[in-house]
């Protein structure tokens, strides 16, 4: 056991390793500018044109960037300092952050740490290398707002470096890493919205979470599970060890807890036979069809040998869960369901309540995903090299 703690102490403490400490984030993907202006919000900043010094930014000073058939030019209101191949905007100190104004936006946005601009098909493709605890908190306040308690924010904070450091090979084709969208993970700009999202990210610093066999896990969640989650194999092709169905009682006094919809009966039935040839010419098979009411969550209405995965119903009639009950009332067939998305691992409502009352950020995400561990990276590190 001592040996244990002293172990885990000192690899602990070991460094970051570089390869894990910067990300390659594509901004502005699939909308890239033609043109920006920048402008220094914090620290400094040196423009380097074909990798040589052309520009020292001096605060308040404006620079736009642009396309110019097919390179970049860069000019201020006076000067134009020429056309470039790649553009690099490095930060003279650390803690630099720049605010990016794309043309025909209103506002600019500030984003932290270092820029490569390089054309793309007449526009510019613009790449934030950006620290990952400085990306991980602009992704925390991008996706769960400013109004949770900070123990939440911690939940979400080792998500996203959990899925950040997963997927680091997603744009590999395009020459970064992740984008700035939900593709990827939603990063808007530089976290600043509340102060308790910078402290969650930095007192869970390089935390990840891994299966027992040291691999990062796919961390997936959803906004409300209903009170049940889901298997991983219910919903997508693969089963996961970590990814597995359970009974949720924070989660049902929420806005996403339950729906309720309705259809013609003839649409209905329609529907079942036509799509998933559901045999409702059967008297039985009807009535399981207009009266269905599940304890617990299932995977197919199904009868004889007939199944139809719920999973392929919410797709089919946009609904919100996977997970609702059936009942038929003269004309018209009531679904009423729990939950909202796909109900695959982490519940963000459940999760925000687990917070609310007391529970730490840890035993969070031991609630929702089996039999992980919360290491850091550096402890991947050490297990790869040796
Ligand atoms: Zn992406
Ligand atoms: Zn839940």
């Amino acid at each position: 056991m001592r040996f244990f703690l002293i172990f885990t102490f000192l690899v602990l403490t070991v460094q970051l390793r570089a390869s894990n400490k910067v990300l390659d984030i594509g901004l502005f993907w699939k909308e890239e500018p033609t043109e920006i202006t920048i402008q220094t919000a914090n620290g400094g900043y040196v423009i380097l044109g074909n990798g040589r010094e052309v520009l020292r930014l001096e605060d308040k000073m404006i620079v736009h960037i642009r396309n110019v058939n097919g390179l970049i030019n860069v000019h201020t209101l006076s000067q134009d300092l020429g056309s470039f191949y790649q553009v690099e905007l490095e930060r003279t100190v650390w803690g630099s952050s720049l605010n990016i104004q794309r043309k025909g936006h209103p506002k600019s946005d500030e984003f932290e740490d270092n820029f490569e601009i390089k054309p793309y098909r007449g526009k510019l493709r613009i790449i934030n290398h950006v620290y990952i605890e400085h990306y991980v908190a602009g992704v925390v306040e991008s996706e769960a707002g400013s109004r949770e308690p900070k123990e939440y924010y911690k939940v979400q904070a080792v998500i996203c470096r959990t899925y950040a450091l997963n997927n680091r090979r997603k744009h590999e084709a395009e020459g970064f890493q992740l984008c700035d969208k939900v593709h990827c993970q939603v990063y808007h700009r530089k976290s600043e919205a509340n102060a308790d999202i910078v402290r969650a990210t930095q007192e869970t610093i390089g935390i990840v979470i891994v299966d027992s066999d040291i691999n990062l896990i796919t961390a997936a969640f959803h906004s409300n599970c209903g009170g049940y989650t889901a298997n991983s194999e219910d919903v997508w092709s693969g089963r996961l060890s970590y990814l597995r169905e359970r009974v949720d009682d924070h989660c049902l006094q929420e806005n996403h807890s339950y729906w309720r919809t309705s259809f013609h009966r003839s649409k209905w039935l329609d529907y079942l036979s036509v799509k998933h040839r559901f045999p409702v010419y059967d008297e039985f098979a009807q009535t399981k069809a207009l009266n269905y009411c599940p304890d617990e969550r299932e995977h197919y209405l199904a009868y004889a040998d007939h199944q139809v995965p719920f999973k392929n119903i919410r797709y089919d009639l946009g609904l919100q869960s996977a997970f609702f009950s059936i009942d038929a009332v003269q004309d018209s067939v009531i679904l009423e369901g729990w939950g909202y998305g796909h109900g695959v691992g982490l519940c963000q409502e459940g999760a925000m309540n687990m917070a609310k009352h007391g529970h730490s950020y840890d035993q969070i995400l031991h609630y929702y995903y089996k039999d992980v561990h919360l290491v850091n990276l550096s402890v991947i590190d050490f297990f790869r090299a040796n």
